[in-house]
């Protein structure tokens, strides 16, 4: 077979320009360009050409290392989230196919052992893998550099998201039309470890255009903020629930936050009001960001005005990335019209690994179904309205409810911190709305009045019916609100026979 063109490579001539710049800053760790590259070469040189690589391992230069150092011999990662319940990372490793496992030693050493023992797989330690010398470029490459990821799962199982070359190829374009438009180096943050999909991508773009990505292995306010400083840092992703936290916390108020210009927000919806908040606190660097596992940057919204009007926007379609709004029978709907979020484009997964049937049921005709709902206005943004799935209906009119709306209504509301709407079953009226609400720090209000609140703003069928006081929301993995736990909650609430939530 004919040796296959690899993406990897273009990569490490990067890499060998960029030279002794720094690539990763990891905790208190520096890695320069130079290093990095030699790590690939010299892990890749211990493995096989086409392997299939299971890991366990987080935020250390080295788990990058890893990856490239597979891809470059035309084979397979699999990243088990350190997070995920046991049992689910032990059928990972064997749903992925993998020929070997990787774990990180320093910083999941125990866990790793027992995953090695568990597995009978051909263990390795990632820290003692990278200290090999590095080789020369690896020969006889004929097969597809593979990634699975596993989705966080908001909505059902964890599935196996599988991207390919075509993806990796297309992140790197994305660095050559970023580097060749000549924004600033980026000086990226990250908060969540490698491992997840929507890390990979802003640390690739700060990689490949030769800026610097930041990991550090644990979220803690003071250090987050002194490292902006610092570091000078320029980017930053932020979950939704990250961000209200960092808005209501005594020590934002302070913090020089000055060297950021691009601070995405994404993952989950975010609500207008505290984003105008944000703009406010850190400037006109806040930009709305919609991904997804399978599609990890579909559209993004840079510097996005405060304008009530747009705040609610994830903005246009990113790249290469096309985007139609369709009904339910899959005919393109006109700007305005809500329906479900299709797309297709160069970071587009290629499907679910081992699941042929929900592959074709995801992918039609080369265009990916996202499970999202929502409408584009007439000036080309996209507002998101909700998950299909998770849509209400309620009523004696059997009226359509979207979380989002009700969410950014709470939100609105002073004495609320955060707030999470699911829909509820109900004799009387099919489901309905029910809202999980943290109240703001030292604020209260009555479920009445939020009710009223929302009414007031929307009508009074999206006015949620229920009103639940809660310390927190439950989080997924990837720190998104976890609406299935909210509806078990309400579940085991309810098979108790009180109408008050566990969590309280
Ligand atoms: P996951 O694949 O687990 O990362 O989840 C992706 C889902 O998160 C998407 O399908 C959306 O429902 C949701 N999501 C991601 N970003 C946004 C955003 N900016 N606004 C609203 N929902 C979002």
């Amino acid at each position: 077979m004919m040796e296959r063109e690899n993406y990897v490579r273009h990569v490490l001539e990067l890499f060998a320009g960029y030279g002794d710049a720094e690539a990763i800053v990891a905790d208190d760790r520096r890695v320069t360009f130079r290093e990095l590259h030699d790590g690939i070469l010299g892990i890749a040189s211990q493995f096989n050409p086409g392997v299939a690589v299971g890991v366990l391992a987080s935020t250390a230069p080295e788990a990058v290392m890893l990856q490239f150092a597979v891809h470059l011999l035309g084979g397979r990662i699999a990243w088990i989230a350190p997070n995920a319940p046991r049992s689910f990372q032990d059928s990972f490793l064997v749903r992925a196919g993998a020929d070997v496992f990787v774990y990180d030693e320093h910083a999941a050493g125990a866990l790793g052992s027992e995953m090695a023992g568990a597995s009978g797989l051909p263990t390795y330690r990632l820290h003692e893998l990278a200290a090999h010398a590095p080789a020369g470029l690896p020969e006889g490459v004929t097969t597809e550099p593979q990634a699975l990821y596993q989705t966080s799962g908001t909505t059902g199982d964890p599935k196996l998201v599988l991207h390919g070359e075509k993806f990796f190829n297309t992140a790197l374009a994305f660095a050559r039309h970023y580097k060749a438009s000549g924004e600033h180096a980026m000086k990226h943050l990250s908060l969540a470890g490698y491992w997840v999909m929507s890390t990979q991508m802003p640390a690739h773009m700060a990689m490949l255009t030769g800026g610097t990505y930041y990991t550090v292995s644990k979220f803690v306010t003071a250090e987050f903020f002194g490292l902006i400083a610092k570091e000078r840092i320029t980017d930053t992703l932020l979950t939704p629930p990250l961000l209200y936290f960092l808005l209501d916390h005594p020590l934002t108020a302070e913090a020089d936050c000055t060297s950021l210009r691009r601070v995405n927000v994404g993952g989950a919806p975010v609500a207008a009001s505290r984003l105008q908040q944000a703009i406010e606190r850190f400037g006109p660097v806040m930009r709305p960001a919609y991904g997804m596992s399978e599609a990890p940057i579909i559209a993004a919204y840079p510097g996005i005005p405060a304008d009530p009007v747009v705040l609610g926007s994830v903005g246009q379609p990113y790249g290469d990335l096309q985007l139609e709004v369709r009904s339910p029978e899959g005919q393109q709907l006109p700007a305005g019209e809500p329906g479900e979020v299709w797309l297709r484009g160069g970071v587009m997964m290629s499907g679910y690994w081992g699941q042929p049937e929900l592959t074709a049921e995801t992918i039609v005709d080369g265009w990916l179904r996202t499970g999202d709902f929502g409408y584009v206005a007439p000036d080309g943004n996209l507002f998101l309205l909700d998950r299909v799935k998770d849509m209400i209906l309620t009523g004696w009119g059997s009226t359509n409810v979207y979380a989002r709306p009700v969410e950014d209504a709470l939100a609105a509301h002073p004495a609320v911190h955060a707030a999470a709407v699911v829909g509820v079953p109900s004799a009387e009226f099919g489901e309905v709305v029910h809202a999980y609400v943290v109240p703001a720090a030292g604020a209260s209000a009555t479920p009445e009045e939020l009710r009223e609140f929302v009414a007031g703003r929307l009508n009074g069928t999206w006015a949620p019916r229920e009103v639940e006081f809660v310390a927190e929301l439950p989080l997924t993995g990837t720190g998104k609100v976890d609406k299935k736990q909210l509806r078990a909650w309400r579940a085991a609430s309810q098979e108790a026979g009180k109408d008050s939530t566990p969590a309280a």
